[in-house]
């Protein structure tokens, strides 16, 4: 039987870094299983690349301190681009009561040690994008090393690097089963090509967490929850410089992205489930939210075609599930990043090699995010979701 020291179950920009990260640190014998005929066929491949440390919790906070320097200096590191580009996130606050919520995310973030963030008056947006609405603009907060990179080329840089240097990659291997091997307590990973033996399981899976943790018989409170993004066909009415723009009175949300602009927001109608489908009347309700907020979207031409929709991958608290099971010794998660796998996957990766082969981590503290906070109501909330 084909055997490996660890054994990934995934093959998206999480399981890529984790697999990055262990063979970095000496851990060669990797083994990635991956059932697509690709990569990126999950959730990474529908993210929208933002990167932003701008958090309303210290262990989130902690993440990005580690991911973003990590994605400026990937190419550096890895010989492979991610193409970061840090425009920033810009916070619009439109009441009041989001200016002190950003006002208080800000000051942990500060104490956190994040450097390039800060209060902005609502004239300085409204001087510097006298395209956006800003009536009713009170304020915001930007911060200059948040950005976009590249999921798919993440992806790629991190997998590449890890096989080029002794991890190994199999498509087509849908991980169907897992049982403990009675004679040395490891498991035995079923797949559609092979069979492995391995002590060490890590759950990559993206929205299918669940059903990958159930197949050692472990409940995860992950939901997968569809979010839609719409491309525009070119548009040069609005700078391509302009950071990812949030408009906090409903959530609307944008950047540039190639010679157009990337549409985004969340409806608050969506329901959980494992829907795939980019529903064509979420158009009118973004379009409409769009040109409320940027008058000149009102003549910006969209193409339904191009549009898509993915999976988020939910937990009650927003928050990732890290570490190693209690009740399944040997298995680790990594998973449940609730819109954040992208911006987390260095951090998550780094954390998980740490976890896996020295069994403490100094990235944060990782009971903060293991499994048995739900069961030992130790949960802690995340509300800057976009
Ligand atoms: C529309 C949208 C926008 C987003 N925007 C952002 C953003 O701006 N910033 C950000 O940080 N995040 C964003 N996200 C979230 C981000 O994309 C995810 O959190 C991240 O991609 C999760 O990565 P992953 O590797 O865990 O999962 P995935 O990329 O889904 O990878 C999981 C892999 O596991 C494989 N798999 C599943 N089951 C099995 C099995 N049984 N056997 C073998 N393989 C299996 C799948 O085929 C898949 O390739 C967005 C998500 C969506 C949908």
């Amino acid at each position: 039987m084909h055997t490996a020291d660890v054994v990934l179950i995934g093959g998206g920009i999480v399981g890529s870094s984790v697999a990055y990260h262990l063979v970095a640190a000496g851990c060669k014998n990797v083994l990635v299983l991956e059932r697509e005929t690709t990569q990126g066929k999950g959730s990474t491949g529908k993210s929208m690349g933002g990167v932003r440390a701008q958090f309303s919790t210290p262990v989130n906070i902690q993440m990005s301190l580690y991911s973003i320097p990590f994605y400026a200096s990937f190419e550096e590191r890895l010989g492979y681009p991610c193409d970061y580009r840090p425009q920033g996130y810009l916070f619009c606050a439109t009441s009041e009561k989001h200016m002190s919520y950003l006002r208080s995310n800000y000051e942990k973030q500060i104490a956190m040690g994040l450097k390039n963030v800060r209060l902005v008056a609502g004239d300085e947006i409204r001087g510097q994008f006298p395209l956006l609405r800003g009536d009713d603009i009170v304020g915001g907060s930007f911060c200059s090393t948040d950005g976009f990179v590249d999921p798919y080329s993440a992806m790629n840089g991190f997998m590449t690097w890890a096989s080029d240097h002794g991890a190994t990659l199999w498509k087509n291997a849908d991980v169907t089963g897992m049982s403990r091997n009675i004679h040395d307590g490891g498991f035995e990973v079923r797949s559609t090509r092979e069979t492995v033996s391995t002590r060490t399981v890590v759950n990559c899976a993206g929205p299918w967490a669940d059903p990958v943790a159930k197949m050692v018989g472990i409940d995860l409170p992950i939901e997968p929850l569809r979010r839609m993004l719409v491309p525009t066909e070119p548009f040069d009415q609005f700078p391509h410089t302009a950071p990812m723009i949030i408009d906090m009175s409903n959530g609307f949300h944008f950047r540039p992205e190639s010679r157009g602009f990337l549409l985004a927001w969340n409806d608050p109608e969506e329901t959980p489930g494992y829907k795939a489908d980019f529903d064509a009347g979420f158009i009118e309700k973004i379009l409409t939210r769009a040109a409320d907020r940027v008058p000149v979207f009102e003549n910006v031409a969209v193409n339904p075609k191009r549009a898509w929709a993915g999976l988020y991958e939910m937990t009650p608290d927003h928050h990732p599930i890290l570490g190693e099971s209690r009740e399944v010794p040997g298995f680790f998660f990594a998973n449940g990043f609730s819109g954040h796998g992208v911006m987390h996957a260095p951090a998550t990766g780094k954390i998980l090699s740490d976890l896996i082969l020295t069994g403490k981590t100094d990235l944060i503290d990782a009971t903060l995010l293991n499994f048995s906070r739900f069961a030992e109501g130790r949960m802690i909330h995340e509300t800057a979701v976009l």
